[in-house]
């Protein structure tokens, strides 16, 4: 059979594949044994690797500046996750909710007073406040804490001889999940615990994610 045995193209990718196939000379039947390597990226791999084609395929956004305090090693994945959520404002707070249009209150969940938006609930809420009180006192910090995003993503982003990076970066990601967490109980469950009980809590928690650590090393 001469020339290439090619079924029709499904897709103008498989048709410019098959359009460049047609422009390569047949393998001569007379020449070494046929074999086949992988390429990515103009480097040949002994072995397929799925990591490596990912890589080079995927896109690729330019790193971002909180990246380091959402995404950091020793971090909580379902923290980490939340994080990220709560930096890109995602998560569904009743204000976002309000804006696709359904049709519940939009107080929120903590106080039944204000407006229940990201800087709100996670910390102008007086119980969010609260709890960021008692967190950055147990961290050593004077201030008692935030009032917009960006001052809490600043502050997060800043190294300072009060408490190490990766404690700051622990306990604000487990801080931001604990309020979420509070508020889809009280919202869902109808289940409210105080800023000191939910603190207890996450001192136990970060003590334990630090000692693991240690071990680990
Ligand atoms: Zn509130």
């Amino acid at each position: 059979m001469d020339g290439w045995l090619l079924r029709g193209a499904r897709s103008p990718s498989a048709e410019t594949l098959q359009i460049y196939l047609i422009t390569v000379p047949l393998p001569s039947l007379i020449s070494e044994k046929d074999s086949y390597v992988w390429l990515v990226n103009d480097s040949a791999l002994d072995n397929y690797s799925a990591k490596l084609t990912w890589e080079a395929l995927r896109h690729r956004a330019p790193l971002q500046q909180w990246s380091s305090y959402v995404w950091f090693k020793g971090a909580i994945p379902r923290h980490s996750f939340n994080m990220w959520l709560a930096q890109l404002d995602r998560l569904p707070t009743r204000a976002r909710l309000s804006k696709w249009g359904t049709n519940i209150p939009t107080s929120c969940c903590l106080c039944n007073t204000y407006i229940e938006d990201r800087e709100h609930l996670f910390f102008r809420c007086d119980w969010s406040a609260d709890l960021w009180t008692i967190c950055l006192q147990r961290m050593g910090y004077s201030f008692v804490g935030f009032h917009t995003w960006l001052a809490f993503s600043d502050w997060l982003s800043l190294c300072d001889s009060v408490a190490p990076r990766l404690l700051k970066h622990l306990v604000a990601s487990a801080t931001i999940y604990s309020i979420w967490s509070e508020r889809n109980k009280r919202y869902h469950d109808n289940i409210s615990s105080s800023p000191a009980t939910i603190f207890k809590l996450l001192d136990r928690f970060i003590r334990d994610a630090i000692l693991s650590k240690r071990n680990q090393k």
